[in-house]
């Protein structure tokens, strides 16, 4: 057993995601301090330059799973590959983004290497040579730290937790091609369609624009839109709007809906009911605008306009509008 840290290393159209690159920032501070390295490991096909930023960011060494049959995302063909690879590196942590395919892919890899696994986690510490490590309980009204029982231990890290360190593009770092054998696929992607248009996923999302009733009219989700499309953000709702119909679930922030955790979230027309709030609680603004003086969003917001939603955003759309044009 090592006390490396392995990041598996998520690639979408032929990019690496910005959750992996901040998890080789936390994952190398870890290392560091258990006195092992950072290793990263990334699977698909043709990835060619993508994976240069890796070493850029921090990792020590880079494994390189490139296959045809890794093309696509499957959890048995990335699990078959991946258990390998971990059995052979026998690293103390393997850290994941909590991802769609993160969350997916972990607790089938936990069960198959009989590893333990803590999911959404916020905080890692080692003490006495041990891993602590912090995740949020009871849809984020306490959090628990959780002791490393066996290694080698699992972790799905919350994106936009930890900042990606300064990159060095002159950093280099060993890659090893691995001979694969992705065993028996029984899924098989056929086809990705991707969603019309460009959107900004909403877990990864620096920036959130949120709509909640307050907009009353499915229509009125113009407004948030353009607001989200001057700031680059991706747009998200209330449970309340979902229900009615004025966005899919795809959307919904909370409790039943996506955990998120931007650098600001704008909630507009949102009451901050519990159920909503333990889905952004830990972005790191909040910035709240309703009409109410007395909405509980307002407790837990940083920044907070009492007014009319329909009289303030446009207003902050055209203000936002000139800000960026002059940047
Ligand atoms: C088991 C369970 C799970 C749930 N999961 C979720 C979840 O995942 N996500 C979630 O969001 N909810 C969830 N809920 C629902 C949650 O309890 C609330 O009902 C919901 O969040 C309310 O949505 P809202 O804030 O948009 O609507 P409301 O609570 O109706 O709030 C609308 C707000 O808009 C303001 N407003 C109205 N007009 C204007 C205006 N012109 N300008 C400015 N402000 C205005 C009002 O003052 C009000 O504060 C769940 C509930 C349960 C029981």
């Amino acid at each position: 057993m090592s006390d490396d840290v392995l990041v598996v290393a998520e690639i979408r159209d032929g990019a690496i995601k910005k959750v992996a690159l901040e998890l080789v920032g936390e994952g190398r501070r870890i290392a560091g301090e258990l006195g092992g390295n950072l290793l990263a490991v990334a699977l698909g096909h043709g990835m060619g330059d993508a994976l240069a930023p890796l070493a850029h960011y921090g990792a020590d060494k880079v494994f390189v799973a490139d296959d045809p049959a890794l093309a696509n995302y499957t959890a048995e063909g990335y699990s078959n590959v991946l258990a390998g690879l971990i059995g052979e590196l026998e690293p103390a942590l393997v850290l994941l983004g909590a991802t769609t395919q993160g969350k997916d892919l972990a607790p089938r890899l936990a069960a198959r290497l009989a590893a333990g696994l803590a999911s959404d986690c916020t905080g890692f510490a080692v003490q006495d040579g041990e891993l602590h490590i912090t995740r949020p309980i009871y849809a984020g009204k306490a959090s628990a730290t959780v002791r490393e029982a066996a290694r080698p231990y699992m972790a799905t890290v919350r994106p936009n937790i930890f900042a990606a360190a300064e990159p060095d593009s002159s950093r280099e770092a060993p890659m090893e091609s691995m001979s694969v054998d992705a065993g028996v696929i029984r899924a098989k992607v056929v086809e990705m369609i991707k969603e019309a248009g460009e959107r900004v996923e909403l877990t990864e999302a620096d920036i959130i624009v949120s709509g909640g009733r307050g907009l009353k009219e499915p229509e009125n989700f113009a407004l948030i839109e353009e607001l989200a499309a001057v700031l680059g953000a991706a747009v998200g709702a209330s449970r309340a709007a979902v229900d009615a119909g004025w966005k899919d679930h795809s959307y919904q922030v909370g409790q039943t809906g996506k955990v998120v955790t931007p650098t600001l979230y704008i909630a507009c027309g949102i009451s901050g009911a519990i159920q909503h709030l333990a889905g952004m609680k830990t972005s790191k603004y909040i910035f709240a605008i309703n009409k109410d003086p007395d909405a509980p969003i307002f407790k837990m917001a940083d920044y907070g306009i009492v007014g009319d939603l329909f009289k303030v955003v446009p207003v902050l759309t055209e203000e936002f509008k000139k800000m960026m044009a002059e940047r």
